[in-house]
């Protein structure tokens, strides 16, 4: 069934995501604030609205794919919010990665309008969005999930029904705050490898085969070598980009504090990838980090060292 789509932020993620929607057949209607944006979209079928409000005047569906949750409440709310400026029965859907709360807010605004919202953010990066292989990880009641997810198939391969509204939220960043540990952790496990002689290939060899078995090891693995494919060994290009975990376990960070968790490695990871993202780690793979665990292991700024040296005894 042809679907009428707003599509609003046709960035690196949003423009090719809208793209697969028109080559599935719907129609498309886009708008983004940046000029250099809307050339590529146009190229790919998706018509251009002169307005955000333009763009979802006749929208069965809007779909909103921004860089924060102040963008996308800018959208939802206030005096040029576009639920009201779309027909009484369109569905939003968010698949920006913002905070739980923020969704949650986005999801009263919409609601207010009567209009029905999903929070639908997404694992697979520009590669996933240009192949349209995405994982969506979608919060919402029972009957708009299963109206809203014969569209998300066209711009992606899973489409996991997380639970109520902010579940998909939640669930982006519980995984990302596994991603961003598990990586430390792999890292870690080599530079302390290379201290004691051992050679990152038998530590990945016995490593992938055990107990130490990890995404961040087997798929991504930080050292060049055991996996040819993995950012490691073309300089580090993301993959995934350091600016964007750091920013995604901010918002883990956020959450473990609203809600008084006791998380404390997934707190200390978003401080290992704010400081790595604002040292010259933010364009490169997240898994570049290992190179921050051995400058610091080089210069003996380690919690190691500090205890040792603050040891009365
Ligand atoms: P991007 O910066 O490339 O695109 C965002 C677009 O939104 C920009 O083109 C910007 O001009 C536009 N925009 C901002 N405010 C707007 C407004 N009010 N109206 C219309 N357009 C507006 O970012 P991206 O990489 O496409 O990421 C988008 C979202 O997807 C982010 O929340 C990000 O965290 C998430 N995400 C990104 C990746 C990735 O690999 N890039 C992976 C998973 C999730």
């Amino acid at each position: 069934m042809t679907t009428r789509v707003a599509f609003i932020g046709l960035g690196n993620m949003g423009g090719p995501m809208a793209a697969n929607l028109v080559a599935a057949g719907h129609v498309v209607t886009g708008f983004d604030l940046a000029p250099q944006a809307l050339e590529p979209a146009r190229d790919h079928g998706v018509r251009i609205a002169a307005s955000p409000a333009a763009a979802v005047a006749d929208a069965d569906v809007v779909i909103t794919m921004l860089p924060s949750g102040t963008h996308v409440l800018d959208c939802y709310r206030g005096p040029n919010a576009l639920p009201a400026a779309a027909p009484a029965d369109a569905v939003f859907v968010d698949c920006s990665t913002i905070d739980v709360a923020d969704a949650h807010a986005a999801h009263a605004a919409v609601r207010e309008s009567g209009r029905r919202a999903l929070d639908a953010p997404v694992s697979g990066g520009v590669v996933g969005a240009v192949a349209g292989t995405l994982t969506f990880m979608v919060g919402a009641d029972d009957a708009d999930f299963a109206a809203i997810e014969p569209l998300l198939t066209a711009m992606g391969r899973r489409v996991v029904h997380c639970g109520p509204p902010g579940a998909g939220q939640a669930a982006k960043i519980c995984n990302n705050m596994i991603l961003g540990a598990t990586m430390i952790a792999v890292s870690e496990a080599f530079v302390l490898g290379e201290h004691l002689g051992l050679s990152h290939q038998a530590l990945f060899d016995v490593a992938s085969a055990a107990s130490g078995q990890c995404w961040a090891l087997t798929t991504n693995c930080p050292v060049p070598g055991p996996v040819p494919a993995s950012p490691a060994n073309h300089d580090y290009r993301p993959g995934f980009a350091g600016a964007l975990m750091a920013k995604d376990l901010r918002l883990a960070a956020n959450a473990i504090r609203a809600g008084g968790v006791a998380a404390e490695l997934g707190l200390h990871a978003a401080e290992m990838y704010a400081a790595f993202a604002e040292n010259g780690g933010a364009d490169r793979d997240f898994s570049a980090v290992v190179h921050a665990i051995r400058e610091q292991t080089a210069t003996g700024a380690t919690a190691t060292a500090t205890a040792e040296g603050n040891d009365p005894a």
